[in-house]
């Protein structure tokens, strides 16, 4: 596998998958621009080097083609402003021969949404699985997605794939795409080599203590990574809304708190794996509950085994959060996932900023620390605090699946 960086692009056309499924607002405005600036580094890599570049992304979820509610024609004007140069448009992926052999060094080409064509995904459209026809409309758009992927694979000698947060889809501009680049031609952009150096210090080059904080609501979809983790770290913080299955399965009293009854069993079992695996599960204390699911709600500090009718476990109470944060700052290795608390209200807030100052002042000591996949992203931003720490991963699922231990399609596509 070859590095970006030992790579001169000079009069090479290169074909960049980015990840600009950007928000839009209902006039089309970009209201966050994180994945477009985070692709900058290698887009202006090729650029620099006077190579040729054609963009690629898919945005949103359309139905046919075309879909103009989901145009990348409306990111253009952005996209030009960021490079501080022209970019040009083909409103066709499929029809832009034309424009990218006409292109010259230092020109930026962006295709129209990748996903127009059915062929991207390689997923019948109209058809449910299961119904009657699905088997041969899946052979069909299968056989017609080899075309597709050497169409846009034939618009560079060099495939670059940036596109983290699509990296778990085995889709043609994702993954089958770069069977058509022998090794030396085909490469990360340098989002999807942070990215994936941030997944290796945390599944394979572990420092111990390696301790992971999991949060948010549910434990159902946290189970696979839980599994993964017990295999890996030395202490597991479970905090969020997923407690109270852990409480309620112990013979606690959790008054409203959120529960998944169908779990009870699994809970049991994920302690009784850590014990055999001595790991050291860390539950909640000191609970803070709310007799509201709102920002008004009153606030009472309660047993977490023990929560009064009428109240929900809101947040991990403040004895609960030095307790977390005496394990976080012992450790030498921290991956936190989904916030300890309902972090949306102003009042429930304070559980996972004390985690939050944790791992800041762990990385300072220098441990090294990785935040993603879904909320606690949005937190660790709410705090201000995303540049104090180690990584702050751009991959929701694909971050997800990695650490469940997935090999990502899009990863292993470049690297074999
Ligand atoms: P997830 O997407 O699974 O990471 O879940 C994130 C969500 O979990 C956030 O919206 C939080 O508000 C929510 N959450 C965290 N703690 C609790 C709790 N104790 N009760 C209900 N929801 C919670």
């Amino acid at each position: 596998m070859i590095n970006i960086d030992q790579v001169n692009f000079e009069n090479k056309r290169v074909v960049i998958r980015v990840d600009f499924n950007v928000p839009l607002d209902e006039n089309f405005n970009i209201t966050d621009d994180t994945r477009m600036r985070a692709a900058l580094p290698t887009i202006n890599k090729v650029l620099n080097d006077k190579g040729m570049v054609v963009l690629m992304s898919h945005l949103g979820r359309p139905k046919k083609n075309p879909d103009p509610k989901f145009s990348i024609k409306p990111i253009i004007a952005h996209l030009e402003e960021l490079l501080g140069r022209k970019v040009a448009f083909a409103d066709d992926c499929m029809k832009a021969a034309d424009q990218v052999a006409a292109m010259k060094p230092g020109e930026v080409l962006m295709l129209e949404n990748l996903r127009f064509y059915a062929e991207e995904e390689g997923k019948p459209r109209g058809i449910e699985k299961g119904e009657e026809g699905y088997d041969e409309a899946k052979k069909a758009i299968k056989a017609s997605q080899k075309e597709f992927t050497k169409t846009l694979a034939s618009y560079g000698e060099y495939y670059i794939n940036d596109a983290f947060g699509t990296a778990h889809r085995a889709h043609a501009s994702t993954a089958l795409i770069a069977d058509y680049f022998d090794a030396d031609h085909k490469m990360f952009g340098f989002l999807m080599g942070k990215e994936v150096a941030a997944v290796n210090k945390v599944m394979n080059e572990i420092q111990h203590p390696f301790t992971a904080i999991m949060g948010g609501s549910k434990v159902s979809t946290k189970i696979d990574i839980i599994e993964n983790l017990l295999t890996k770290v030395d202490n597991l913080i479970i905090g969020g809304g997923m407690t109270y299955t852990f409480m309620k399965a112990l013979g606690g009293k959790i008054g409203n708190s959120i529960c998944e009854d169908d779990k009870l069993d699994l809970a049991l079992d994920i302690l009784a794996k850590a014990k055999e695996k001595g790991v050291n599960l860390v539950l909640s204390i000191q609970t803070l509950a709310g007799n509201k699911f709102g920002e008004d709600s009153d606030i009472k500090i309660v047993d977490p085994m023990n929560i009064p009718d009428g109240w929900e476990g809101m947040d991990i109470g403040p004895a609960t959060g030095e307790l977390f944060a005496k394990v976080i700052n012992g450790s030498k290795t921290i991956l936190w996932n989904g916030p300890v608390g309902v972090f949306e209200f102003e009042k429930f807030t304070g559980g996972s900023r004390a985690v939050a100052n944790a791992i800041v002042e762990a990385t300072e000591k220098g441990a090294f620390s990785l935040i993603g996949g879904g909320d606690s992203v949005a937190c660790i931003n709410k705090f201000g605090l995303a540049d104090k720490v180690s990584y702050v991963s751009t991959g929701g699922g694909a971050l997800l699946e990695a650490i469940e231990g997935k090999e990502l399609p899009g990863i292993a596509a470049i690297k074999k």
